[in-house]
């Protein structure tokens, strides 16, 4: 953990006095359940050993002044205008604590100095791990009133939908919160609710290959995606009799063989792969808890191969690593995240994955001209459990 030497630091950039007090807030990757949290299904996200560590001290000043040591950039952000825009990285923070106000809490003066161990943009949440350590620092910091775990969540997701203007799940807040070591969170985003299952993950590991490619289009197609899961539900509310579907989550896997034909190619494709994909989450969540791995891993190709074929998301960088992995022999391997592009998960024998990563390194750059980028994950303590 990069925590050497974090309070000299804040002490050098803010000056002497009151020793700051340290939170950490970690980034997640998703195991499996990709496309699946907008449509009120499941995910299986781990918390992962890298975290976004905020110093913080109150002041008596009017503001509030944040220093980035990543972006080495420092913003003041005052009192009196918490919920205007800064657009730029402050915008996490003004989120957050504007949420904060809006509950009727009284935000005083701090100094915050970050540091983070999370790559920006690969996937991995550095926007969530943000939110989460301005929102468990500042509470706790200005003693303000706990806040439930789920209200806190929300706030934090708020901050990035509203204010930052990122249309994404809840699933990334969440698992930086209230993930656990050694375990996935099982998270039903229709309620939202959540179950704990031990990963049983002797004699595997678990290796995030990022391809680094990032599509300019993504965006738009991931809001495309979104539509064309409502235009889904309300096609087959139109076309079939019983109760309103609320979401394609509320399909059964039985249904599937009476309401694919009845959609048009594309919305059957978006529908099959999400409630598959469900399942996928249901039986892997199982499967690591059992220590089952291979079963795991034929989840994790069968998910990829899902989100290539029946949604669409993902690209030729992105397949080219997961067809790596099935040449190669390891157990499992997909896609993680919205896909055109970000990052893959690998499950790896224990011991390979220094060999197995420099050779897909090499195979790719050989491919794509890009060297990848690689993260050893584990599943660690989000942030309520500091440690
Ligand atoms: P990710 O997949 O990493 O969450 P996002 O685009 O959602 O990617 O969020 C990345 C943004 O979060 C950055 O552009 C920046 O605004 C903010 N951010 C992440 N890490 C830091 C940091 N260490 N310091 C300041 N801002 C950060
Ligand atoms: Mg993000």
């Amino acid at each position: 953990m990069k925590t050497a030497g974090l309070k000299k630091s804040f002490e050098e950039f803010f000056g002497d006095g009151k020793e700051p007090e340290v939170y950490r807030a970690p980034g997640r990757v998703n195991l499996i359940g990709e496309h699946t949290d907008y449509n009120n299904g499941l995910v299986f996200p781990i918390a992962i050993n890298l975290s976004m560590y905020g110093l913080f001290r109150p002041t008596n000043k009017d503001k509030i002044r944040v220093y980035s040591e990543n972006l080495d950039k420092f913003e003041e952000i005052r009192l009196a205008n918490i919920s205007q825009r800064g657009d730029n990285w402050t915008d996490y923070v003004r989120g957050v604590l504007s949420g904060l106000e809006s509950q009727s809490e009284t935000i005083s003066g701090f100094d915050l100095y970050l540091r983070s161990e999370i790559p920006v943009g690969s996937g991995l949440s550095s926007s969530a791990a943000l939110e989460v350590v301005t929102a468990v620092g500042t509470i706790m910091t200005l003693d303000l009133d706990k806040v439930e775990d789920l209200d806190l969540i929300d706030l934090c997701q708020k901050a990035e939908n509203d204010f930052v203007g990122a249309n994404t799940g809840i699933m990334d807040q969440y698992a930086s919160y209230l993930g656990r070591e050694g375990a996935g969170l099982l998270i039903d985003t229709s309620e939202p609710s959540h179950k704990l299952v031990d990963l049983g993950l002797d004699g595997y590991e678990l290796l995030v290959i990022d391809t680094t490619v990032s599509h300019t289009h993504g965006n738009n197609e991931y809001n495309r995606r979104r539509r064309e899961c409502e235009r889904a539900v309300n096609a087959i509310n139109e076309t079939t009799e019983g109760e309103e579907l609320r979401s394609l989550s509320d399909v059964a896997s039985e249904e599937l063989d009476g309401i694919l034909p009845k959609l048009e190619e594309k919305l059957a494709k978006r529908l099959e792969h999400v409630v598959r994909e469900n399942e996928r989450v249901e039986k892997a969540a199982g499967f690591f808890q059992k220590g089952r791995i291979k079963e795991v891993g034929e989840l994790f190709y069968a998910s990829h191969a899902s989100l290539r074929d029946l949604y669409e998301v993902s690209s030729p960088e992105l397949d080219f690593l997961i067809e790596f992995a099935r040449t190669e022999g390891i157990p499992g391997a997909r896609m993680t995240g919205g896909g055109f592009g970000g990052s893959t998960i690998h499950l790896v024998p224990e011991g390979q994955a220094d060999e197995y990563l420099e050779n897909a390194s090499q195979e790719f750059e050989k491919e794509f001209g890009i060297t990848p980028g690689s993260f050893p994950v584990s599943p660690s303590d989000g942030a309520k459990f500091q440690n």
